[in-house]
């Protein structure tokens, strides 16, 4: 494509933004802290879920000394429910830094940023671009999408990627890169969505590659997918008076240092033995009686079955790392997504 068709394009988008963006509370705000929590809650995660996070976070944690100060538990319950628990350690980490080496405010250089705990290139480019006004260029998923379809990439996931980059780099403006970035990522989040796009409504329907030659179901090329893997676990219900037994995951590895009723894994499956390792506490649990609820849970590539069943309290005084908590507590302890999908059929069992 010409420069000058390119220069049209990229006016059209940042027009179509201007007067369609959708107006999210991080928009509102150019404070850098603010804007990174959104980006980090905004990975895997839909926006709808987010506001209400990011709301919660900001008023537990309003700037980046009161996240660096605040515990580990702390954090991870303010966070608990959005998963992929690895980005809130690495949010309080990469705090702690901020305020050692930065004086408390974020980086607005891509290479202290990129320096930063769990602070990768997209990251860096969102924060810089949206709240320093920095020619960062950035690159998600939506990006990678918007950009395959409108100027036409055959290339494979990983190749597309690095391909994308390459573009953002490109075409990134010195002044208002923030806004672009945010255009691009709106369009392909609204728009140019994955499945049947509203080509209709696109600002770059008229040179866009996909669309005029009919492949925006082909563009762009799809991820190889590893095949799922089915997973049985038996969940179980501990009570004692108004108490529950939860057990604690071990504080390294998947969903580290997070809490669920005590789980254990039915089917053996060894590539599981780091999701769900066998623990000789729970071992000791027995269960009864009939099943209380089946759930169905997803993580990655794994499909899970869960069993829900009543055990009787262990005899053992030594319970790591299993503890008996108050029902009225739940709320302080930072459950796994798991965990809360099997209490909330446990209420519905109990009613
Ligand atoms: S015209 Fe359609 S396929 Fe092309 S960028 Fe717009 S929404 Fe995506």
């Amino acid at each position: 494509m010409s420069a000058m068709k390119l220069r049209a394009d990229r006016e059209r988008l940042l027009a179509w933004y201007r007067a369609a963006a959708r107006d999210l509370p991080w928009r509102r705000t150019r404070d850098a802290y603010a804007i990174w929590i959104s980006e980090a809650m905004l990975q895997q995660t839909r926006v709808e879920a987010v506001v209400d996070y990011w709301t919660r976070f900001l008023a537990r944690f309003p700037d980046v000394r009161a996240l660096a100060a605040a515990g580990e538990d702390e954090v991870l319950a303010a966070w608990s429910g959005l998963g992929y628990y690895r980005r809130a350690r690495a949010l309080r980490a990469a705090a702690q830094a901020i305020v050692e080496r930065h004086a408390g405010r974020f980086p607005d250089e891509l290479e202290a940023a990129r320096a930063l705990p769990g602070v990768g290139p997209y990251t860096a480019g969102a924060v810089l671009s949206i709240a320093y006004d920095r020619p960062a260029a950035l690159v998600d998923g939506n990006v990678v999408r918007v950009f395959a379809r409108w100027l036409g990439c055959e290339l494979e996931h990983a190749a597309a990627t690095r391909w994308a980059w390459e573009r953002a780099q490109e075409l990134v403006p010195e002044h208002g890169a923030g806004e672009w970035n945010q255009a691009l990522m709106e369009l392909g989040a609204t728009v140019c969505t994955p499945r049947e796009p509203r080509c209709d409504s696109c600002p770059l329907r008229e040179r866009c590659i996909a669309r005029c030659s009919a492949r925006q179901a082909e563009l762009p090329r799809p991820k190889p997918r590893r095949a799922p893997l089915d997973v049985e676990l038996e969940v179980l219900l501990v009570e004692r008076g108004g108490e529950l037994l939860l057990e604690r995951r071990p504080p390294s590895g998947r969903m580290a240092g997070l809490w669920q009723l005590p789980t254990r894994q039915v089917s053996p499956e060894p590539e599981l033995a780091d999701l769900f390792p066998p623990r000789y506490a729970l071992a000791s649990l027995a269960a009864h009686g009939e099943p209380l609820a089946s759930l169905r849970h997803a993580i990655t590539h794994h499909r899970i079955v869960l069993t829900l069943r009543a055990a009787r309290a262990p005899r053992e005084k030594q319970l790591e790392p299993l503890a008996w908590v108050p029902r009225e507590r739940l709320g302080e302890f930072a459950l796994s997504g798991m965990a809360r999908k099997a209490l909330r059929a446990v209420r519905e069992a109990q009613k």
